[in-house]
């Protein structure tokens, strides 16, 4: 089984198109991405030396609408990264049918370890860089793993500088007072919470009277998630960070916790639960299992550990392939990333919209319009899988499949077909 992100990505594409029949050809081009730049970007630090720091933009398709992913700053980032995380962002926005392609960025940095003005530097130095191939009609960045709104505003306004134009739209996962979206900040959670309360209704899983979710994370994602569950009348039984969780049989207050959490930096602790490692919430005794904090937990090594019947991904590629087969074999359920954190780039979408428009959404109607959108892909991905009598993974894979190849065809009928 690959373990380079980029060959999983190709794996997991290989694996649908043999199911459905899709075009080798057309298979073939989606294996690759469309282009890439990798780029140098000096920074003067605060203590007088430079250091030149190296960044990659991936545009990986853009049949559907502008190339649309995520800035990471991280050490580990590298170019095959880079590749598959656009590569997904294009299925994931044709999961979702938001009128984009797949691009991603990054820079191989530690940011825990540079001062303010050097990370401003270093935001803007990569502009200066990518100018030429990003905007709000060609590619558009967004914040991603060590980036934020903050970071967003820097580079915006480093864009509009070089480029002369007012440009809201270059970016998305702006703050609010630049033009971000209201309801970005809980659209991940909250989409997650869409397609949880889908698969309940469906009825498909026998989950008894009341259902138990135990979460990894209590970041972003994690926290409105499990406001989410709760409006679901889900019990909330396992929550963790990266020093650990903790779990409770009668369930968690999130509310609680967040105020615990927030006044002692940590979730062990918190009283009436048991100090839990985040192996051990994996393995809880739940019914549904959201990863929401890193890549790659799910692993060969634990997923017989798993006692979930259902797993929503919420974090990106939190299940490697060993793991997968594991599930499968099981008949564990498994509702991947690119349906299930869509909610994100949905919200993204309606961001760069109302930036383009000039129109202000209130965050009931981002939520409403966020709701239905996520609705319509749950339906749309669950048909797919019965079509083709698949699980959910290789559905959707499928169904963004399909959506690219329709785009490419209408796009230019005669080149390839
Ligand atoms: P966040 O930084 O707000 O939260 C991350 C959480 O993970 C924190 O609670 C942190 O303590 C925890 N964590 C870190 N290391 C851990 C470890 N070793 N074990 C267990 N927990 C650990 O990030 P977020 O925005 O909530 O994103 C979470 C995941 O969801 C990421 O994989 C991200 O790529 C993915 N995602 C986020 C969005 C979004 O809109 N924020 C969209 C799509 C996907």
């Amino acid at each position: 089984m690959p373990n380079n992100p980029f060959e999983t990505a190709k794996f997991q594409l290989a694996e649908a198109a043999k199911i459905a029949g899709l075009d080798a050809k057309f298979v073939a081009r989606l294996s690759r991405v469309h282009r890439y730049a990798e780029v140098s970007i000096p920074v003067i630090m605060d203590n007088g030396e430079q250091k030149i720091f190296t960044g990659f933009r991936s545009q990986h398709n853009n049949a559907r609408g502008p190339y649309k992913g995520g800035i990471r700053f991280h050490e580990r980032v590298s170019l095959d990264e880079i590749r598959a995380l656009s590569f997904l962002m294009s299925f994931k926005n044709a999961v979702i049918d938001v009128p984009f392609g797949g691009g991603k960025g990054g820079v191989i940095v530690s940011p825990k370890n540079l001062s303010e003005g050097e990370l401003e530097r270093l935001a803007r130095g990569f502009i200066k860089r990518i100018y030429k191939i990003i905007g709000p009609d060609f590619d558009v960045p967004a914040p991603d793993m060590n980036t934020n709104g903050k970071i967003m505003g820097w580079m915006l306004d480093e864009y509009e500088k070089i480029t002369g134009v007012k440009a809201p739209a270059a970016f998305t996962g702006k703050p609010i007072n630049l033009g971000g979206s209201e309801g970005r900040e809980e659209a991940t959670g909250f989409g997650g919470g869409v397609i949880l309360r889908e698969v309940l209704k469906s009825g498909f899983i026998n989950f008894g009277p009341e259902v138990k979710i135990a979460i990894q994370g209590f970041g972003n994602v994690a926290f409105h998630l499990a406001a989410a569950a709760k409006t679901l009348d889900l019990k909330i039984v396992a929550l963790s960070d990266s020093q650990g969780g903790i779990y409770s049989d009668r369930g968690l207050e999130i509310e609680e916790v967040a105020k615990f959490k927030k006044s002692t930096g940590a979730l062990a602790g918190f009283a009436g639960a048991a100090a839990i490692s985040n192996e051990e919430l994996l393995a809880s005794p739940a019914d549904v299992l959201a990863p929401a904090a890193l890549e790659n937990v799910l692993t060969g090594k634990n997923a017989a550990d798993i006692k979930a019947k259902l797993i929503l991904e919420m974090a990106n590629g939190p299940t490697a392939p060993e793991a997968d087969k594991n599930f499968k074999e099981r008949g564990v359920m498994v509702i991947p990333d690119i349906l299930a954190n869509s909610g994100g780039v949905a919200v993204s979408f309606y961001e760069w919209y109302q930036n383009l428009h000039n129109e202000k959404w209130e965050t009931a109607t981002v939520l409403k319009k966020l709701d239905e959108q996520m609705t319509e892909a749950y339906k749309a991905v669950f048909a797919t899988k019965e079509k083709f009598q698949t699980d959910f993974r290789n559905a959707a894979y499928i169904l963004a499949a399909q959506r690219i190849q329709e785009a490419e065809k209408n796009l230019n009928p005669t080149a390839f077909y």
